[in-house]
C-alpha cells in the first residue's frame, strides 16, 4: 500500500516529468488537494494523471494538462482572471492561488452549485462561480488580464478575444471537438492579437447555451 503522502510525492513527480517547471504552479498543485474535487466512485484515483468523469457528461482535467495550461497562462499576483469551464472547480482553485480574482462560469448551473460548495469549505473566498455561457464571456467584468477555457471551441470567440486586457494572455484547446485539438495561446498586443501553439489536447467541446 502507498502511503497518501508518497501518492502525493509521486503526483507531483508526474507533473515534473511531464513538463510542469514552474514552481508557483507546483506549489499551487500541491496545496490544492485534486481529491476534494473528484466523486466518491473515483476518489482514490485523484492522483492518478488522467481525466475522470464529474457529472453531467463532463470531466475533470488530467492534472498535467492542467498544469501546463496554468503555466502557459503565466498568471500574476494582481491578476483578474477569468475561466470558462468550471466543472468540478479543480483548474479554478489552482489559478485563485495565483491571481487577485478569479471568476469561473460554466453553462450546468448543478456543476456551478457544487464547485461553489467546495470553494465555500475549502475557504477560496476570491473566486467567484457564475451559472452562464462562457463563450460570451463576462461583458460586466471586463477586462481580463487573462483567460483560460477548458472547453474546445473551433475558434477563439470573439467576446473572449475582446474581454481580453491589452497586454493580456488567453489559453484555450481549439479544434473539432471530435478530433485532437490544439492548445494555443493569444496574446494581446496594442495592435492585435499573436498566437502560438503550445501542444495537441482532447477537451469536451464548447456548447451553446444554458444546461440543466
Ligand atoms: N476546468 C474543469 C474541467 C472542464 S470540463 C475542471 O477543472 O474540472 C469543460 C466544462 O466546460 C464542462 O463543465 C462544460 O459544462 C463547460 N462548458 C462547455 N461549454 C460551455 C459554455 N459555452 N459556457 C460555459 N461552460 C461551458
Amino acid at each position: 500500500m502507498t502511503s497518501e503522502a508518497e501518492r502525493k510525492m509521486q503526483f507531483l513527480f508526474a507533473l515534473r516529468s511531464k513538463g510542469v517547471t514552474d514552481s508557483r504552479v507546483l506549489s499551487a498543485m500541491e496545496k490544492i488537494d485534486r481529491a476534494h474535487f473528484i466523486r466518491n466512485l473515483f476518489a482514490d484515483r485523484a492522483y492518478e494523471d488522467m481525466p475522470l468523469p464529474i457529472g453531467a457528461g463532463q470531466t475533470i482535467s488530467q492534472p498535467s494538462v492542467v498544469g501546463i495550461m496554468t503555466q502557459a497562462l503565466d498568471v500574476q499576483p494582481r491578476d483578474k482572471v477569468l475561466e470558462v469551464g468550471t466543472g468540478s472547480g479543480y483548474q479554478a482553485a489552482i489559478l485563485s492561488q495565483l491571481a487577485r480574482r478569479v471568476y469561473t462560469v460554466d453553462r450546468h448551473r448543478r456543476l456551478v452549485a457544487e464547485a461553489k460548495a467546495i470553494f465555500e469549505r475549502l475557504d477560496l473566498v476570491n473566486i467567484t462561480p457564475i451559472t452562464a455561457d462562457g463563450s460570451f464571456g463576462l461583458p460586466d467584468q471586463a477586462p481580463f488580464d487573462r483567460i483560460l477555457v477548458t472547453a474546445a471551441a473551433e475558434d477563439a470567440p470573439g467576446p473572449l478575444l475582446a474581454q481580453l486586457r491589452i497586454g493580456g494572455i488567453m489559453v484555450l484547446p481549439v479544434g473539432q471537438s471530435d478530433a485532437v485539438q490544439s492548445l494555443i495561446r493569444v496574446h494581446r498586443t496594442e495592435t492585435g492579437f499573436e498566437y502560438d501553439e503550445l501542444r495537441p489536447v482532447r477537451f469536451v467541446p464548447l456548447v451553446e447555451g444554458l444546461g440543466d
